[in-house]
């Protein structure tokens, strides 16, 4: 155990060569500051870093990293911070390294539909760029505040609008830069090549190596993120349907017609005002599910044609005796479903704060019984269910999302949930599924039932590219908290 004095000295000079590194504006140890890094609104503990770092280019990431894995400190990087399962909690204490600074858009090509974008630049900031510059153009934008990371997002496996059509933002990136632990760059993708940043083949592909690792292998400090046409003309159509059982059949068959931009269902508490933050019965009367189905084109002919498909396909599924029904909404609404992000009724919290925001992938077939299963271990556990399901990548998944508002100020409430969130993972995984962006307490619940090789290799793989285990501690490997800098 290192005397109080010398963990203070440590301290001292750790923040000396900090600010050395990245200037004295960029670099804190102030209470107040580290505050504001310690948490999220999940039901993840919080945890206060010891220094919060705002590096301005990838030679300075490089040298913190050098600086970071000579002196043990643990680094978690952090852009949004907003996955509401934790991920960029600091749980080791350290440093956080919050990329906001690098939000440079350092190439762009139309032609071949690629940005590349440095790690810290927005949703937002991508968004307005693109509209300003490059109008029949878009990316796939997660309905998230305009302020989360756009690399952030791809390395999470999130999803946007065009996530029904061509997969998830993890799909879409061509290449990578990364700094790792030890300082070094990697580059994967063409861009390994130096030349272009056109795509992640035909080399043996490593972006993987940092996808779907919350930061605990290296800093992505660029990506090249693939660009999509964007439609002229959009439209939505809604429905009702009174019976989850009956969602299997809607979604394999509106999927399978590959006429829909988008189809989002959610539980009938998504829709019904105050209802999600308490646990009453559904009115017999109120259908379960409502549907918008979002349709694009490249003329209105193209836009109507695709209307006569979805209904067509609505026709069916009633002969075969599913209930379902298209209703209207004000144009208001429609113009804010339409929206990319769109609006969601339901992302305000309740007083005491705390949202929780779990994502399973499923099999498309078993999205009635993990509905079902969402909702009675949400019922068992005291919490009002809130589901929200979307389709993927022309219906290869489903993805089911539980979203549970609650009082984070409760220390029952927050017990209740964990317990929930780990009932609930356990079943998606029983059932062929497998979880989207866990947190650390979920991780472990993947780990369980992982196959043994694969876990050796995810070890081997950590252990080479951080040999000193100084990265996004808790992420998917177990740690054991250092305190020898604490002061
Ligand atoms: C209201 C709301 C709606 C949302 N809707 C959607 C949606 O429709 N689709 C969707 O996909 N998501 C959605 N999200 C989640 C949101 O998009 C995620 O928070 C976001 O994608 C992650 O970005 P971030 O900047 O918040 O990441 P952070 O929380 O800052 O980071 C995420 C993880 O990546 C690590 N990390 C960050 N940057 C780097 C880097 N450069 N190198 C290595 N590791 C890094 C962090 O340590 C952490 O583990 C929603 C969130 C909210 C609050």
């Amino acid at each position: 155990m290192p005397r109080k004095e010398d963990a203070r000295q440590n301290h001292h000079s750790v923040l000396e060569s900090l600010e050395k590194i990245a200037g004295k504006n960029f670099v804190t140890d102030r209470r107040e500051e580290r505050y504001y890094y310690s948490s999220d609104p999940s039901v993840g503990e919080a945890h206060t870093p010891e220094f919060v770092v705002l590096p301005g280019s990838v030679e300075e990431i490089q040298e913190l990293m050098r600086l970071a894995n000579r002196e043990g400190i643990p680094v978690t990087p952090r852009v949004g911070g907003m996955t509401l399962s934790g991920l960029a909690i600091p749980y080791g204490g350290g440093i956080i390294l919050d990329l906001k600074r690098m939000d440079k858009i350092v190439e762009m090509n139309k032609d071949s539909m690629y940005v590349v974008v440095e790690c810290g630049v927005t949703i937002g900031r991508l968004k307005t760029y693109l509209e300003e510059n490059y109008p029949n153009l878009w990316f796939s934008m997660p309905h998230a505040p305009p302020s989360v990371g756009v690399v952030s997002n791809a390395l999470i496996q999130g999803a946007g609008q065009v996530s029904l059509g061509y997969g998830v933002n993890s799909d879409m990136i061509n290449g990578l830069e990364v700094v790792l632990p030890t300082g070094q760059i990697l580059r994967t993708g063409t861009c390994a090549l130096g030349k272009s940043w056109l795509s992640k083949y035909c080399l043996p592909d490593f972006t993987g190596l940092f996808l779907g690792w919350f930061g605990s292998t290296g800093i992505i400090t660029k990506a090249s993120i693939q660009l999509w046409p964007k439609p002229g003309f959009r439209d939505v159509l809604f429905y009702k349907i009174y019976k989850i059982d009956s969602t299997v059949e809607v979604f394999l068959k509106l999927t399978k017609s590959e006429a829909c931009e988008d189809i989002c269902m959610f539980s009938w508490t998504g829709t019904s005002g105050k209802e999600r933050f308490h646990l009453t019965e559904k009115p017999e009367e109120v259908p379960e599910i409502t549907m918008d189905v979002l349709l694009n084109g490249k003329s209105r002919e193209e836009i109507e044609y695709k209307k006569r498909v979805v209904r067509r396909i609505a026709e069916d599924l009633v002969r075969e005796g599913v209930q379902i029904e298209e209703y209207a909404r004000s144009p208001q609404i429609k113009k804010g479903v339409l929206m990319v992000p769109r609006i969601f009724p339901f992302m305000d919290l309740l007083q005491g704060g705390g949202a929780e925001y779990l994502g399973c992938y499923i099999p498309p077939e078993m999205t009635g019984t993990a509905y079902k299963k969402g909702v009675e271990i949400a019922k068992k556990h005291g919490f009002q269910y809130l589901h929200f399901l979307r389709p993927l990548r022309t219906g290869h998944a489903v993805c089911i999302l539980h979203i549970f508002p609650f009082n984070k100020g409760d220390p029952n409430q927050v017990k209740g949930l964990i317990s929930l969130l780990e009932e609930i993972s356990e079943e998606c995984v029983t059932m062929g599924g497998v979880l989207w962006k866990p947190s650390p307490t979920l991780q472990k619940i993947v780990l369980k039932h992982a196959d043994s090789e694969y876990l050796n290799l995810m070890k081997k793989i950590k252990k080479l590219l951080d040999p000193n285990g100084i990265m996004a501690p808790r992420q998917w490997m177990p740690y054991k908290v250092n305190n020898s800098h604490r002061t």
